[in-house]
């Protein structure tokens, strides 16, 4: 490879700030899809839980790991993935801003390329896009609860959503839906899905109410994601 040295150039590579992960902490890269409320309207997701979405997040998710080895657990959940990288890694110099956008570069193009596996007879209608952010979390305790805090997340949105949609597809409008569920804490979602709707919150699938994670199998070859555990 041809290295230009000393041009009148040169100087401004030091406008790139370094961006270095700091060393013993847990980088964290969370993608989310870009305005996926209109994205999963104009390609007629299933409400409040379309599974085939879901599992595409899950294939794009799954890609990026096999890119990235330093990666050792993902944890997605409606438009969602965040990946956990190990605290030591090496990959990209650490640099932070290599390591995030390479992740979402990556995730965007698996779920457009794994689109028509899981949307067999939709087609893409837009090229969706997705953001991206890098954090630091200096302890094991701070790591654990920022996956609790995106699985509360998931548990608080989830819970909303199905009563949300039941109470439309029951006839409710969207507005009178909303003011329905104003207010209402967590056990009266519950009452209100078992006594207007016989559903029991506890019985819905895990998928949906806890979201998936996916861990590497340290045991298998060092590229085999052999788990993906609920
Ligand atoms: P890295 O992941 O570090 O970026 P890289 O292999 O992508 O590694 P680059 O310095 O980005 O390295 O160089 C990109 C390489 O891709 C070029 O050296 C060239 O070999 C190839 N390449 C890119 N665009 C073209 C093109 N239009 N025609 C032929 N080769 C190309
Ligand atoms: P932003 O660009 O700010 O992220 P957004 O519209 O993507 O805006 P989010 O808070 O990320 O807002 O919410 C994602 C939305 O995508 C959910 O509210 C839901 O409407 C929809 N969605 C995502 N995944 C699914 C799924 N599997 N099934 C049904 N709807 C989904
Ligand atoms: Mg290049
Ligand atoms: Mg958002
Ligand atoms: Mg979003
Ligand atoms: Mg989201
Ligand atoms: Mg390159």
């Amino acid at each position: 490879k041809q290295v230009m040295t000393h041009s009148q150039y040169d100087y401004v590579k030091s406008f790139e700030i370094p961006d270095p992960c700091l060393p013993n902490c847990w980088p964290v890269v969370r993608i989310d899809g870009k305005n996926f409320h209109k994205f999963s309207t104009t390609h007629n997701f299933e409400k409040p839980n379309d599974d085939r979405a879901l599992k595409l997040m899950t294939a794009a998710a799954t890609s990026v790991m096999d890119l990235l080895n330093d990666i050792v657990l993902a944890y997605g959940q409606s438009d969602e993935y965040s990946f956990v990288f190990k605290k030591k890694t090496k990959a990209y110099n650490r640099r932070s801003s290599k390591l995030s956008s390479v992740v979402v570069s990556q995730f965007s193009t698996s779920y457009v390329y794994h689109w028509k596996k899981y949307f067999p007879d939709l087609e893409l209608q837009y090229p969706p896009a997705f953001d991206s952010r890098l954090v630091l979390y200096p302890s094991d305790k701070n790591l654990r609860d920022y996956l609790s805090w995106r699985q509360v997340d998931c548990h608080i949105n989830n819970m909303y959503n199905y009563c949300f949609w039941k109470l439309v597809q029951s006839g409710l409008t969207h507005v009178e839906s909303q003011e329905r569920l104003k207010g209402t804490l967590s056990g009266d979602k519950n009452e209100l899905l078992f006594s207007q709707f016989g559903i029991n919150y506890n019985n819905l699938p895990q998928l949906h109410r806890k979201g998936t994670v996916i861990i590497r199998d340290k045991e298998r070859s060092t590229n085999h994601l052999a788990k993906i555990a609920r």
